[in-house]
């Protein structure tokens, strides 16, 4: 077994069974990439538009491909036809391009809504007057199924703060379920959790956490 492989069940055999791993693979080869597929895992993630459809095309098409990372609307259409989940939504005209894209391709297109939980400027994320903004026009979007929420948490060692973060998402998760998909069993799910946070995260409530550089070696 290689050391990837190593790596990808230790941290499968650490995971409570409700929460989804999906394997970051941003920057890494399409050959560390089928080491992990053939250990039977097929949940991918990526970052970036481009680098999506590269791996997309040259890779098994059972792979359930994730974009992670801020989405520029006019790159949604490339990725609509076969993306399984985006969780990076951070804005109503994100959301509606995608509709529109999944309309366009007769789909209805899998989304988390990113939410601003970091003490950092630099990170994506609504905050909760433009999360209510999209909430109120949900139901005129026919062609989004939103599946949760997804957060970043500060990157610090200071682990009381990464908590309360993570707690935070979660306690919002719970108000908007009960406020917006108290009949909606598909939002469910909680996207949080990296490499460095992501025990945390599954003690805060996370349902599916994105780990990256603990499976595939530093990036
Ligand atoms: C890169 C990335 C990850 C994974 O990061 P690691 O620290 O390598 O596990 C998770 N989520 C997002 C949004 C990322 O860009």
């Amino acid at each position: 077994m290689s050391q990837i492989q190593y790596n990808l069940n230790s941290i499968k055999s650490s995971l409570p069974e409700h929460v989804t791993l999906v394997a970051i693979s941003k920057t890494k080869p399409v050959i560390d990439i089928m080491e992990v597929y053939m250990e039977g895992h097929r949940i991918f993630g990526e970052n970036k538009v481009q680098e999506l459809i590269g791996k997309y095309e040259e890779l098994p098409k059972d792979i359930k491909w994730h974009l992670v990372g801020h989405l520029q609307t006019n790159k949604v259409k490339y990725i609509v036809p076969f993306v399984s989940l985006i969780h990076s939504v951070d804005s109503l005209k994100l959301l509606a391009e995608i509709n529109k894209q999944g309309e366009k391709t007769n789909r209805k297109v899998n989304v988390l809504l990113q939410i601003y939980i970091a003490k950092e400027e630099t990170k994506f994320g609504l905050d909760e007057n433009e999360l209510e903004e999209i909430l109120k026009q949900k139901d005129s979007l026919s062609h989004v199924q939103i599946c949760g929420l997804m957060g970043m948490a500060t990157n610090t060692d200071y682990e009381d703060i990464v908590r309360k973060e993570f707690k935070s998402l979660k306690d919002l998760f719970i108000k908007i379920k009960s406020q917006y998909f108290s009949n909606d069993p598909a939002f469910k799910e909680i996207s949080m959790g990296m490499s460095g946070d992501y025990p945390i995260a599954i003690e805060e409530g996370s349902t599916m956490v994105r780990v990256g550089s603990s499976i595939f070696g530093g990036r």
